[in-house]
């Protein structure tokens, strides 16, 4: 497909192939329509399970799926890989690093990305973990300060590299500190005779008085009952102030000396330049109608995490989990599909299948409508449900295999530093031949 638009079919340009935006294009196969996806990666990202990936559990390559894969046998289908940076919508254009791209609908899937809150030292020392590049620098950091730790004799270093400190009690951060604790319980003596359990402290913070708060107060409570009996000491309704790299200050007095944060407290919208500021609703989301049209536009649309579609039901929003994305993404092919056939359109409306988190091996909650249990049935629900939603057979498989293999060992294989990261240029580096 030529970047400039053909006459003929109306050209529909998705920005973003996450959850929002590759369900919309698979439910447009067939349609009378032009679909261009843009996206600055070529493969989807199954985001629930970068926690595994971070932690060695899983191999990186099994979460994601190449786009083109997935649209193989869709004829009205292209992609290509490019970064939007500008919507220009006096011209119905986007610009991105490959060129200036027309469109005569265009949809916002961005997703989100992590919000620091304006705080640029602790964006700049702590580890975020949005994408599969995130995950992989968490894995070899963590890594590489074991190794360190091991040879190391300085006492308050070693200390240091040993603790490790997850922001946010969502279900990011439970999943995160409840993997650690698993690493530190059944892995960390075997592979490093030199150092034993008590070494490795492993803190969760949240400025909620409780973990997991969008959750019901049981699975709240179960979370935060597993957590402490695997060891995670959890600080509730309390602010990270400040981190140097070296001294985490909490606005509750406390300090810790770690060398090992992770960011999970905050998202925001991940919006491409060109829309009025007025567009933007709390957290940096693209404020829309009951059809994911952006308010003030008549072809533009935005779904999934970098969309809020305010409604008196939902004051904040649809929640921003993959469901949001994938029903945003399903609803609005039938909607393009009504305004280019000059139908009348249908408002969205949120269908709330539950929560699922995971704390560790057989521990889990589940909030499924009227429905609140935890325990080994909300684990295999979360297992089944993660899988299935995974794209491509041979992710799955792949999956499925390390977690057998996990559950029978309770010992991980992807614990390989491939590279190095280095927390002062945030770059990686070659680890040398
Ligand atoms: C660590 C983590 C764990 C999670 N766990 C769960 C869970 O257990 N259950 C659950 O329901 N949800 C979970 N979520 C949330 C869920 O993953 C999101 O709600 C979902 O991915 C949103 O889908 P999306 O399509 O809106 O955006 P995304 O999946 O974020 O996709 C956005 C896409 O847009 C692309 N993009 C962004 N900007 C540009 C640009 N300028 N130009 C080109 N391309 C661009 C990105 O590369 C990406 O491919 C989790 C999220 C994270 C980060």
């Amino acid at each position: 497909m030529d970047l400039k638009k053909t006459a003929g079919m109306p050209r529909i340009v998705i920005i973003g192939g996450g959850f929002a935006g590759i369900n919309l294009a698979k439910k447009l196969k067939n349609k009378p329509v032009e679909v261009l996806m843009l996206d600055k990666h070529n493969y989807h990202t199954f985001q629930p399970l970068l926690y595994q990936v971070a932690m060695g559990a899983i191999e990186a390559d099994s979460i994601g799926f190449p786009m083109r894969r997935i649209f193989t046998n869709q004829k009205n289908f292209t992609f290509n890989l490019a970064e939007v940076q500008t919507i220009n919508p006096e011209k119905n254009t986007v610009t991105a690093d490959i060129g200036e791209i027309a469109y005569d609908y265009l949809v916002i899937a961005t997703g989100a990305n992590t919000n620091f809150f304006g705080n640029k030292e602790i964006e700049h020392f702590t580890m975020p973990m949005k994408n599969i590049g995130e995950a992989l620098n968490i894995r070899s950091y963590m890594l590489q300060n074991l190794e360190k730790a091991v040879i190391t004799e300085d006492y308050a270093e070693r200390e240091a590299l040993l603790t490790f400190v997850v922001v946010g009690g969502g279900p990011t951060g439970v999943e995160l500190s409840g993997a650690l604790a698993e690493m530190r319980n059944n892995v960390l003596c075997k592979d490093y005779p030199s150092l034993c359990e008590e070494d490795m402290k492993v803190y969760l913070v949240e400025g909620k008085p409780v973990v997991l708060g969008a959750m019901s107060a049981s699975a709240s409570a179960a979370a935060k009952e597993s957590l402490t009996k695997m060891g995670v000491v959890i600080y509730n309704s309390v602010h990270v102030q400040s981190y140097d790299g070296l001294l985490l200050k909490i606005d509750d007095g406390t300090t810790i000396q770690t060398r090992n944060v992770y960011w999970a407290a905050g998202v925001m919208g991940e919006v491409p330049g060109g829309l009025p500021e007025s567009t933007l609703t709390k957290g940096r989301r693209i404020q829309t109608d009951d059809i994911n049209r952006v308010v003030g536009y008549q072809n533009i649309f935005s779904i999934g995490d970098v969309s809020a579609m305010i409604t008196p039901e939902m004051p904040n929003g649809i929640p921003g989990m993959a469901q949001g994305a994938i029903q945003t993404g399903k609803h609005l092919a039938k909607n393009l599909m009504h305004l280019i056939n000059g139908e009348p359109t249908e408002p969205f409306k949120y269908f709330d299948k539950g929560s699922l988190a995971t704390i560790g091996q057989n521990k889990a909650v589940a909030d499924i409508r009227k429905f609140h249990f935890h325990g080994f049935f909300a684990w295999l629900l979360w297992m089944f449900v993660h899988l299935m939603s995974l794209v491509g057979f041979s992710n799955r498989l792949s999956v499925f295999v390390s977690w057998a293999a996990k559950y029978f060992t309770r010992n991980t294989d992807n614990r390989l530093i491939v590279r190095f990261f280095n927390t002062t240029t945030r770059m990686t580096e070659p680890v040398s031949k």
